[in-house]
């Protein structure tokens, strides 16, 4: 079910993009990541590029130098384009073989060096847009601990909701707001309205948070009517890339009954620039399994493969720097750091069949959110509202502010990164955002 390992995962291959060989980059040979980019400030056309150390290789110049051949070529085709959605289209062989190529490509010694170094851009002088036309996007709710906390701020008593341990939580998000990370990102207006306010109010959230997530993106899709079956599902997945979903915390109490939530949550989401593709993740596989106690997956969530290696062993990091921080030169102020796989309660193979088995149909370019990933520890929350509890206990930042929810001007930025014995460390690139002030109210 998940990607075997093959040469292109050997720890030892290094490249002749000297800055890949570093031990700390987040791109080394073993990784290759696509993202959609130009150079920044120039009406350059959006192409497809591979992450290598800190450059990008734009693969329509490489294309164009001739350097691919058969199944590759073919697949390298298919990504000179303006995003992703053809080549995520292609299915896994093809992936498979651009990445072999890639691989060979790029490796030490590499006779194609010289036809490739005009095809770098460095990673300095480049600028993103998403790296998928993202046509329907779903928000699941798999971090099983942030479901917990934050079920005990409103049920202390009864935190999860009885379905929770058989269902994969998920609601159809909002594709239009989804930006791609560096891009601003406006505080929401909408209705609030406290236990004790005898009407709503309507103006700037004052509980604008981050979500700490992983998206995962939809390759080949189906038909509609015809479900994915679990053994099946991960061929349909292209890859992962960070993924900060924003939420207005009070927005969303007053807003999200009966129907779920709306604006508390359509007015932005972040998309890394960066996916790294599935088989980049193969060595990376865990164990997947219910605690002991709780109920087993029904068996249209269940296969011997996603037991065996359906888990993610990804870190997963939260980093803000207000403006102030930022003016006085002071570096970001880690918040968290957790493991995918202790957050998640279901694999992504099970997300791309529980959405798929009413018959729903999936697209290439789909974005599927995994819903905040807090760890079970201290220091492990994805959200503030879970590390300062609703915001009334403020963290302390190094510029003697404090922060219960976001400030304008405040930077997020998620980071994450896989690393293993026997294997080389990869990571996913940054997703940052900065809150603008919301839009300013109309007068009546
Ligand atoms: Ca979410």
């Amino acid at each position: 079910m998940t990607m075997p390992l093959n040469e292109t995962h050997d720890p030892s291959l290094t490249s002749w993009v000297a800055s890949a060989n570093a031990a700390d980059t987040d791109f080394p040979i073993q990784n290759l990541p696509f993202a959609v980019f130009r150079r920044r400030g120039s009406a350059e056309a959006l192409r497809v590029g591979v992450a290598i150390g800190e450059q990008v290789l734009d693969l329509t110049a490489a294309v164009q130098a001739g350097v691919f051949d058969g199944a590759a070529q073919r697949a390298a085709q298919a990504a000179c384009a303006d995003r992703l959605n053809a080549l995520m289209a292609l299915g896994a062989p093809a992936w498979s073989a651009l990445r072999l190529a890639l691989s060979r490509l790029l490796r030490t010694g590499a006779a194609a060096q010289a036809r490739l170094a005009g095809a770098l851009v460095p990673q300095a002088e480049a600028a993103y847009a998403l790296p998928a036309r993202i046509g329907d996007y779903t928000d699941f709710y798999i971090g099983i601990h942030h479901a917990t906390a934050v079920g005990k701020q409103f049920r202390p008593d009864n935190p999860l909701l009885p379905n929770y341990k058989w269902v994969p939580i998920g609601y159809h998000g909002r594709a239009s707001s989804i930006v791609v990370g560096g891009t601003p990102v406006r505080r929401p207006n909408g209705q609030t309205k406290g236990p004790a306010d005898e009407q709503p109010a309507f103006g700037p959230s004052r509980r604008m948070d981050y979500e700490l997530e992983l998206g995962f993106l939809v390759g080949p899709g189906n038909a509609l009517g015809e479900p994915i079956p679990i053994a099946r599902a991960e061929q349909h997945l292209f890859g992962a890339a960070l993924f900060n979903d924003w939420s207005a915390r009070d927005i969303q109490p007053w807003e999200y009954q009966p129907l779920g939530p709306f604006l508390s949550k359509n007015f932005g989401s972040t998309l890394a620039p960066w996916v790294v593709t599935m088989e980049a993740l193969a060595p990376f596989r865990a164990p997947f399994a219910h605690p002991a106690g709780d109920p087993a997956p029904l068996p249209y969530l269940d296969c011997p493969a996603n037991r065996s290696q359906g888990g993610l062993d990804v870190h997963l990091e939260v980093w803000l720097q207000s403006a102030r921080m930022r003016e006085a030169g002071q570096a970001p102020l880690r918040l968290s750091h957790g493991n995918m796989r202790e957050a998640a309660y279901w694999t992504a193979a099970q997300l791309v069949a529980h959405h798929t088995a009413g018959g729903c149909n999936l697209n290439p370019g789909d974005l599927l959110g995994s819903g905040t990933l807090s760890g079970p520890g201290a220091g492990q929350n994805g959200s503030l509202l879970e590390l300062t509890r609703g915001g009334t206990e403020p963290i302390a930042l190094p510029s003697g502010e404090s922060r219960g929810f976001l400030a304008d001007g405040d930077t997020v930025e998620l980071r994450a990164w896989c690393e293993r014995a026997g294997a080389r460390r990869i990571g996913f690139g940054a997703c940052s955002g900065t809150v603008l002030p919301a839009p300013a109210v109309a007068a009546a």
